[in-house]
């Protein structure tokens, strides 16, 4: 039997072509209802996964078998001969795949560099820099590089990027790609509100039409709407934040790549193309193209390379659970206008940006000490592109500084002043950024030096952080701040 003739089990987010080795390979697609009964995933979020298997079932008709059952045990029991697999994307599903005795399991697809290259490298760094990892990678893609060197002579545009946003609080850029919902989404959304009733699933976050692309038609046509429409100015604003624009000049193509409907290489060569066709600047290109076979492979490597028991450190010894008002995503309880419109985006549509995902939602927790294994699963369930491998490494390490530093060389910990800074919030909020103590204490800038107070011993060694906490025996008044924040407690702010 050819190998390609073997039957291949593409699991909900290995949904692209890539997954197969030849166009009419048979297929084995498993809905599995137990998935949604297991955690509270975001309405949307379940929506868009239903949504994408059911269409990639019906798109691929007699070549696929597609066994809607309770659990994908009970569904592998349906299958008859062997079937292999991707290797899939968590530590969970990986070891189940592998205990099973008719199953192949053949290297992950779906990123830009392959595990080996990876471990190859990793093992010829004393530490694992992003930087070093990204050059490394544009060198062997040989993406926006002029020979040996990199396009422009620089590998890296920061400098011309991550400027405030406009003051007149809006980018005025063309919205994202939207689709057009189906009778399939129809048919998601009556067996969604159907196992809600039954007891079989239950959801945070409000339902709507779908945003994201569910088949590789749809994510093709989003994809070639960025590039034309938004990629230019994609760098200079890429870490501000706008109350009335969430999209900014982001991509939004996070849930279908994790979906598996795009292939990051796909993605940064296109951009690539409108660079050297002279339609969008080098440092927009620049910065999208790190995100994706830099940031985006490196987080999926790290998952593997620190092992299983990565997702469970917690070096800052935080140990708060989270509370209700934020675990059920009830923005309507929140005054803090940054947090109270980034959470009621997460409410209502399981999508912001990078830097509300870090700098205001993880920022927040961070300060409060909340249990970073807490926190992940949040991520993981709330947002539409949220899976296992991309929330341990981006929660774990980058945003909660769990790991001692082994992805950020310093907690991700500010105060109201970058909040002010990279955002209009702060204009119509009733704290006062620069404000520590007192009523209208801001409690991003309380909460900071109440988490410098609080970890002072834990983070003395870092010389990244002397500054900081040199700063702290320099505040008279920091009792008032400490106490401020202990009276808040749980409440929300
Ligand atoms: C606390 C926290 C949680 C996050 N949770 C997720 C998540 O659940 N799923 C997810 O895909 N990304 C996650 N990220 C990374 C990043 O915020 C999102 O990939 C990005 O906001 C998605 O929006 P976009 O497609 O518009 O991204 P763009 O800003 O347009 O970026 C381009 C692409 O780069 C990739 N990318 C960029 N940064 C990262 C990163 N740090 N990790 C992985 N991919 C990256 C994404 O595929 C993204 O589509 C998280 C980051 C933080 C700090
Ligand atoms: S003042 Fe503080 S709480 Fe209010 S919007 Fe600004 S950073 Fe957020």
């Amino acid at each position: 039997m050819r190998p390609d003739s073997v039957r291949r089990w593409c699991f909900a987010d290995q949904l692209g072509p890539h997954f197969l080795d030849v166009e009419d390979q048979p297929v084995l697609l498993i809905e599995s209802r137990a998935v949604f009964g297991r955690r509270r995933f975001h309405r949307r979020k379940a929506h868009l996964v239903l949504s994408a298997l059911r269409h990639r079932a019906a798109e691929l008709g007699a070549q696929a078998q597609f066994v809607q059952a309770r659990t994908y045990r009970e569904a592998l029991s349906h299958v008859v001969g062997r079937i292999s697999v991707c290797q899939p994307t968590s530590w969970q599903a990986d070891r189940f795949v592998r205990t099973m005795p008719a199953v192949d399991v053949v290297p992950a697809r779906g990123f830009a560099t392959d595990r080996a290259t990876f471990e190859t490298w990793a093992q010829s760094q004393r530490r694992l820099q992003l930087e070093h990892f990204y050059r490394d990678a544009r060198r062997r893609f040989d993406l926006l590089m002029d020979g040996t060197e990199p396009t422009g002579s620089r590998w890296n545009f920061d400098a011309e990027n991550r400027q405030p946003p406009p003051k007149s609080g809006r980018l005025g850029l063309r919205e994202p790609w939207l689709p057009d919902e189906d009778e399939i989404d129809e048919q998601v959304r009556a067996d969604l509100d159907q196992w809600e009733k039954d007891g079989d699933a239950s959801f945070v976050g409000r339902d709507g039409p779908r945003e994201f692309a569910v088949t590789r038609a749809e994510a093709l046509a989003a994809l070639d709407h960025f590039v034309q429409h938004r990629l230019s100015d994609f760098g200079p604003f890429e870490d501000a934040m706008l109350t009335a624009d969430r999209w900014m000049a982001h991509s939004a193509l996070s849930a279908p790549m994790n979906l598996g409907l795009l292939d990051p290489l796909e993605c940064a060569y296109a951009a690539e193309d409108a660079y050297r066709a002279g339609n969008a600047p080098l440092s927009s290109v620049e910065g999208y193209i790190r995100q994706l076979i830099g940031w985006r492979d490196y987080i999926w490597h790290t998952y593997w390379h620190f092992g299983p028991d990565y997702r469970h450190r917690n070096m800052l010894a935080a140990h708060h659970s989270l509370p209700q008002w934020f675990a059920e995503l009830d923005a309507d309880a929140v005054e803090a206008r940054c947090l109270r419109s980034v959470l009621e985006q997460v409410r209502d549509h399981g999508y912001v940006h990078h830097i509300p995902r870090l700098m205001v939602l993880s920022n927040y927790a961070l300060q409060r000490g909340w249990h970073p294994a807490a926190v992940t699963d949040w991520f993981h369930r709330s947002f539409v592109d949220g899976y296992d491998w991309v929330m341990v490494g981006n929660v774990v390490g980058m945003s909660q500084h769990a790991d001692g530093g082994l992805i950020a060389t310093k907690p991700y910990a500010s105060g109201g002043a970058y909040i002010d800074r990279m955002s209009d919030y702060c204009g119509g909020c009733r704290y006062r950024p620069g404000h520590r103590a007192g009523a209208d204490a801001c409690p991003f800038t309380s909460g900071y030096w109440a988490f410098l107070a609080r970890n002072r011993d834990r983070l003395a060694g870092n010389h990244r952080m002397r500054q900081p906490l040199a700063g702290l025996d320099r505040l008279a008044d920091l009792g008032d701040v400490i106490a401020a924040q202990q009276r808040l407690g749980d409440t929300p702010p």
